[in-house]
This record gives C-alpha cells, sequence and structure tokens, in this order.
C-alpha cells in the first residue's frame, strides 16, 4: 500500500499539513495554559498535581515544537510515515495534559469551573479538527484525549445540567468523528487529482520532446534523403543536357552515357534502400522462417564478399558451425550483406570474422560480425541507427554508402526476434551481434540455395495468375512457364472463377492486391478459395502481390499468415516464396495424414 505512488504523494502532503501549523499552535497552548491556570487560581484542588499536570503540558508543549524545528531542518531524517506517526505521540502527549485535568475542576469548589473547561477543551477539540483532521491516527489520538475524559466525567456526576452537557459533549465527539472522514476523503481526492495532474504534465513533457525529437529526426531525414536523392538526378540532368550538344565527340557520347547509366543505377540502388526500411516501418514484410544449415548461408554471403575483402588486402574468415537455424534465410542473408560490406567498407587492415557463438545460450547463439577497422567512437554508437546518419562523410559522398544500412539492420534482427548489439572503439574494430533461435536438423526442407534461389519443384505446378494490368499478367504467365509451370492469366474474380469451373485446378494463386472495379485481392483470393473447397481441392497455397505499402489491411493479412509479397518481386524472391509455401504445405499435408 505504501508502496503506492498516491499513497505515498498523501503521506507527503500529510507531513506538510501537520507540521504547517505547528509553530503557530505553540502560542495557542501557552495561551490555553494560561486561560486555565487562571480560572483555577482562586481555588485551586490539590496544587502539587495540578502544577505537576500543567508543567507537563508546558513541557510537551516546548517538546512539540522542538520537533517542529528538528523536522524544518532535517526533513529527509525520518520517512514521511515516521514523521507521521511521531506527529500523533506528540499529539498524544500534548492534549493529554488539559483533557486529564478537568478532573481538577470536579475537585474545586467553583460550580462553574466544569462547564468553563469544558469550554476550553471544546475549543482544543475544534483546533486538532482543523490542524489533525486529515489524519486518522493524529486525529484520533488526540480527540480521545482532550474530549473523552470530559464527557465520562460529566457523565458520572449525576447533575442533570452537566449530564446534559455531557451528551451535547458526545453527540459533538461524534459529529466531529463523522465530518473528519468526509475531511479525510477530501483531502485523499484532493492530493489524488494533484498526483494525476503532475503525472499528466509529465507524460505531456516527456510527449512533446518525444515529438521534438521525432520531427528533428525527420528534418535530418528529409535535408540528407533530398540530398542523395538531388545529387544523381543533378548530375544525370547535366549529363544529358551534353548529349545535346553538336560538338561532343562519340567517344565523349559514350562516357557520359556511361556515366548517366551510373547514377541511375545508384538513384536505383538508394530508392531501392529506402523503400526496404519503409516496408520495414509499415509492418508488412513477411517472416518465412525454415530450418536450414547457419554455414550454408555463412558461406553464400562470405563468398560474396571475399573477393571485396581480398582486394583489400583482408583475410574475411568464417568460423565453421554445425547449428541448424530457425530463421528466414533470405532477410538474414540481407543483415548479414550489410554487416559484411561494413565491415569490409571500415577495415584497412587485419581480418573480418563471421561466426556463431553459442555464449552458453540454450537453443540458439548469436552471431558475431567482427573486424579489425577504424571502430566507431562511444558517442556515435547509438547514431549510427538512425537513417542517413554516417560518423565521417560530411560531404555525403554518395560512393560511401547513404547511411541506410544499420538503420536497415536493425530493424531487420528485430522483425527476426533478436536485438543487435554493438561493441567498439575506435582504432580496435568493431563488433556487430545479435541472437538466432536453433532449428531442428529433421526439418530442413530444401537446400539453402534452393530455399533462396527456388528448386526444382516448380516443375508442372498449375498456377492461377489474377491482375488487371495485362503486361504484369503476360510477364508473370511466361516467367511461370519458363519454371515449367502450367500458368493460366486472368484479369479479374469472375474469370478466375470460370477457370476453376471449367476445371483448372491450381497448386498456386498469384493476386495483386488492387484489382478492377474497387476489388481488392483479398477479397478475389477468398472466392477463389471458397470455390476450392467447395470442389474438394484444398492444397493450393495463394500469394499476395501489391504496390499497397500503407494499408492497414495488407499489414492484417501479414499477421494472419496471408503471404505478401511487395513489388517490385524479383524472380528469385516470387519463385523461393512459392517453393517454400509448396513444400510448408506438403509438411503440413504429411503431418495431418500421420
Ligand atoms: P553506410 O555504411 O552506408 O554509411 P550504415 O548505416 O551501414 O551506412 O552505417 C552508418 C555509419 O556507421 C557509417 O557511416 C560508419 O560511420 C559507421 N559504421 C558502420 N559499420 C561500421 C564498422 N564496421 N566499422 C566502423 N564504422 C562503421
Amino acid at each position: 500500500m505504501r508502496g503506492d505512488p498516491i499513497q505515498r504523494a498523501i503521506d507527503e502532503d500529510l507531513v506538510r499539513v501537520l507540521y504547517a501549523q505547528d509553530a503557530m499552535a505553540f502560542f495557542t497552548h501557552w495561551f490555553a495554559i494560561a486561560v486555565l491556570v487562571s480560572i483555577y487560581w482562586d481555588d485551586m484542588p490539590y496544587p502539587q498535581r495540578f502544577f505537576a499536570c500543567f508543567a507537563f503540558y508546558a513541557v510537551a508543549n516546548c517538546a512539540s515544537l522542538g520537533l517542529w524545528l528538528w523536522r524544518r531542518r532535517r526533513p529527509d531524517a525520518l520517512t514521511a510515515r515516521n514523521w507521521i506517526r511521531l506527529h500523533a505521540l506528540r499529539g498524544v502527549l500534548l492534549y493529554s495534559a488539559p483533557g486529564l485535568a478537568i478532573w481538577f475542576a470536579f475537585h474545586s469548589h467553583q460550580a462553574d469551573l466544569p462547564v468553563l473547561h469544558t469550554v476550553m477543551l471544546v475549543t482544543l477539540a475544534a483546533g486538532v479538527f482543523m490542524s489533525n483532521g486529515f489524519d486518522v491516527l493524529n486525529f484520533s489520538t488526540g480527540i480521545i484525549f482532550v474530549l473523552l475524559p470530559a464527557i465520562v466525567l460529566l457523565f458520572g456526576s449525576h447533575n442533570f445540567d452537566r449530564t446534559i452537557l455531557a451528551i451535547v459533549l458526545a453527540f459533538f465527539f461524534c459529529a466531529i468523528n463523522i465530518y473528519s472522514v468526509s475531511y479525510r476523503k477530501l483531502f485523499q481526492r484532493v492530493v489524488q487529482a494533484r498526483v494525476d495532474q503532475q503525472q499528466l504534465a509529465e507524460s505531456l513533457a516527456e510527449q512533446k520532446q518525444v515529438a521534438e525529437e521525432a520531427s528533428l529526426a525527420k528534418t535530418r531525414f528529409f535535408a540528407a534523403a533530398s540530398h542523395d536523392l538531388r545529387q544523381p538526378l543533378h548530375a544525370i540532368g547535366l549529363l544529358a543536357a551534353s548529349l545535346n550538344d553538336a560538338s561532343v565527340t562519340p567517344a565523349q557520347h559514350g562516357k557520359t552515357a556511361a556515366h548517366i547509366v551510373n547514377n541511375v543505377e545508384a538513384l536505383n540502388q538508394l530508392f531501392n534502400q529506402v523503400l526496404d526500411l519503409a516496408r520495414l516501418e509499415s509492418g508488412v514484410t513477411q517472416v518465412i522462417r525454415l530450418h536450414f544449415r547457419l554455414d550454408e548461408l555463412f558461406e553464400r554471403v562470405g563468398s560474396q564478399y571475399r573477393p571485396q575483402a581480398a582486394a583489400k588486402g583482408l583475410a574475411l574468415r568464417i568460423a565453421p558451425t554445425t547449428m541448424v537455424v530457425h530463421d528466414d534465410p533470405v532477410l538474414l542473408e540481407r543483415v548479414l550483406s550489410n554487416l559484411l560490406s561494413n565491415a569490409v567498407r571500415y577495415t584497412e587492415d587485419g581480418a573480418i570474422w563471421l561466426g556463431l557463438r553459442r555464449a552458453g545460450r540454450r537453443g540458439g547463439g548469436y552471431i558475431e560480425v567482427r573486424d579489425s577497422g577504424i571502430g566507431i567512437p562511444a558517442a556515435e554508437q547509438e547514431r549510427i541507427f538512425e537513417e542517413f546518419y554516417q560518423v565521417a562523410n560530411p560531404q555525403r559522398d554518395a560512393r560511401q554508402g547513404h547511411g541506410l544500412g544499420l538503420p536497415t539492420v536493425k530493424r531487420l534482427v528485430g522483425l527476426l526476434g533478436g536485438e543487435l548489439a554493438l561493441r567498439s572503439a575506435p582504432g580496435r574494430g568493431s563488433v556487430f551481434r545479435f541472437s538466432v533461435q536453433a532449428g531442428d536438423p529433421d526439418g530442413i526442407v530444401a537446400s539453402l540455395s534452393d530455399a533462396v534461389v527456388g528448386g526444382p519443384s516448380a516443375q508442372g505446378r498449375h498456377v492461377l495468375c489474377i491482375d488487371d494490368d495485362p503486361s504484369i499478367l503476360e510477364g508473370l504467365t511466361s516467367l511461370l512457364g519458363r519454371w515449367g509451370c502450367v500458368a493460366q492469366g486472368v484479369r479479374d474474380e469472375a474469370l478466375a472463377l470460370r477457370a476453376l469451373a471449367e476445371g483448372f485446378v491450381p497448386d498456386a494463386v498469384l493476386c495483386d492486391y488492387q484489382l478492377a472495379n474497387h476489388r481488392t485481392g483479398a477479397q478475389a483470393l477468398s472466392a477463389v478459395r471458397d470455390a476450392l473447397q467447395r470442389n474438394g481441392h484444398e492444397g493450393a497455397v495463394m500469394l499476395l502481390i501489391t504496390g499497397d505499402m500503407a494499408s492497414g489491411e495488407l499489414a492484417m493479412l501479414a499477421t494472419q499468415g496471408i503471404p505478401v509479397l511487395h513489388k517490385p518481386v524479383t524472380p528469385a524472391r516470387l519463385r523461393r516464396t512459392l517453393e517454400t509455401l509448396w513444400q510448408q504445405a506438403q509438411r503440413d499435408g504429411a503431418r495431418a495424414t500421420a
């Protein structure tokens, strides 16, 4: 309960209000002592006991001031709860003397003393209510000592007037207790509202900072992106203009055309990188996990970078591993390619190491890409994961990259369920590391090169393609034909259903997302699936192809496991996806019949 932030805030506020009036109360209690002593002065019963009682009252009052001063000087000396408890003890000491002193009134010869003393106590009770009513402990201990002895003695006096006074006092005692309950609730609500408001203000301030940082990041992103896109465009514009120059020789024309091609290629690469990142951001990239041998993938990427490394005199070492992992080989290959290309780019001598470390991890390990290169200063180690951020390329020379590799790697690793860690020191190289899950050697369905570029199982497969663009349909069916598939292309859902009705039984249905007449590929696939099920053909795999990235429906389809490929789809990616889907369907079918 006390760990609760609201309770803590209530306690802290209670301490503030309880102690706030204690300095003033010191004078009030001296005034009460003076008034009480003066009304007893003429006829003081048991003077020694009387003076002892009032001396105790005076000492308790001074101790209360001492406590107030202590809290002012050392507010952190005790916890809020202990300050509250100590204040309640002070109340017991302070109010017991005047409360119990009413006993003297009943032993005095002055008949009006009990009433006068009672009036004095009611005034003190009002003070207890005002200054301690917020806290149950302080209020109840104080009020009991102030009023209960008077009520008991007035009742016990067997005098009609005093009994009436006792009843009124008892009523007052009950009323003041009931009021203090509402008083406490009100106090708690006020504190709660204050805490809520404070939390709201803090969260707003936090959100504002996040929004400001995001806005700054966006500004930097656009500044860098527009620079990097403008640069090759500008070059292409200038080069293209020079093609019109009649004085330029054919040899020079050839050179210019080659420069144009290079710049177009650079622009294309940059666009692809930006689109890849945007796809990852929008959550539509699908992870297709397979069981495969990690050393096959290491060898695949390693062989791509070995010539570049060798050209710089660097050794590229791949640690042998027998591990089978369960991961998306295509996405993992992109991660490793990016990391290896950086390692080669930022290392001038020494070696690059790619390998797996178990590091005591059961059911997996960590893939590490190490280099002995220039390293990354600690201050830059977070920023290098921002889009377009580069440590040492103020001129934004496109030959040194664009600063999109690591942001892509970080998102890919996150998508694959890992976390990218970096250890680096300037001049001592860098280590990028992330976790992978162990796979099942019995679950390996194809060699990795088949899984990545497509295996032989497309031969003879029937594929139905739905796309309202005739040229895409033509390209797709002829590509499938070259793979040995029997492909039929149709332009909409109705024609697809007609093809099925005419006896075409597909092994796969490929469908564009945006179809004519406001129909979507998701609707068409669902109609085709229903028609196939009605005819007892359930084995066909479905695949959506789209150029749309922001659609919420697409993200939903991706989470539901309906495969979505994004344009431009490379033939290798299409084939790998189809092969994987067929292999998965085959395995699922075998399991179902087993
Ligand atoms: P790019 O390499 O295209 O500039 P990245 O996003 O891949 O973009 O990397 C961002 C920055 O991080 C690079 O500009 C470079 O300064 C730094 N960096 C990345 N990898 C390494 C590495 N292995 N060694 C040293 N610096 C690196």
